[in-house]
């Protein structure tokens, strides 16, 4: 069942962005409602968020700060270096289908350290399956920002790849790259229209 309290991508991206600039001006989160009544609402009719945000877990980029929202507002993905493998595909497909989201945003960050690992090469274990795969992404780009770029529309084709995001996409769903900016807290936001 879709939610019916959808919106639709254009006005997604706008409170984005309009949230992303009030974070830039703030010391405190001054729009985002974490309030007991938002709290309660949704409790008891459910979620209804306007954007999937896929990103990194690195913790100086924190999307509902960025965005500067609330309960309810935005349905995140984090792994190390914004990667998706099935079960992040598995979570976007379920935002998209079932709670109706018509945006989804894969926002890489400046200084990302999985990035700097997949060039230097420097993985072990675990860390080398994401590594990998940034890897394949940047395909040789030595600069960091470049390299995380390219790596964010890895991503966004993996995304789209989707038979689920195939079909909505043509009912609406947009899905597009962004870079978080760690010094400025600006989101730069790519193949917006
Ligand atoms: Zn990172």
């Amino acid at each position: 069942m879709v939610n019916k309290m959808v919106v639709d991508s254009k006005k997604a991206l706008e409170w984005l962005i309009e949230g992303n600039e009030l974070y830039i001006r703030s010391e405190k989160n001054h729009r985002g409602d974490i309030s007991l009544e938002k709290r309660l609402h949704t409790h008891h009719h459910g979620q209804s968020p306007y954007a999937v945000i896929v990103t990194c877990s690195d913790s100086r980029v924190i999307p509902e700060s960025i965005f500067m929202t609330g309960i309810g507002d935005i349905f995140v993905i984090r792994l190390a270096g914004n990667v998706v493998g099935d079960f992040g595909l598995g979570s976007i497909e379920y935002a998209v289908e079932h709670l109706g989201c018509k945006l989804v945003v894969v926002m890489g960050h400046t200084m990302c350290g999985a990035v700097h690992a997949a060039i230097e090469d420097t993985h072990t274990n675990y860390i080398s399956s994401i590594i990998k795969e940034i890897q394949f992404a940047i395909k040789g780009e030595c600069d960091n920002t470049k390299a995380s770029k390219k790596n964010v529309f890895n991503t966004v084709n993996k995304i789209c790849n989707s038979e689920i995001v195939k079909e909505e996409v043509k009912h609406g769903l947009k899905v597009i790259g962004a870079m978080y900016h760690t010094h400025s807290g600006h989101v730069e936001f790519y193949n917006r229209s």
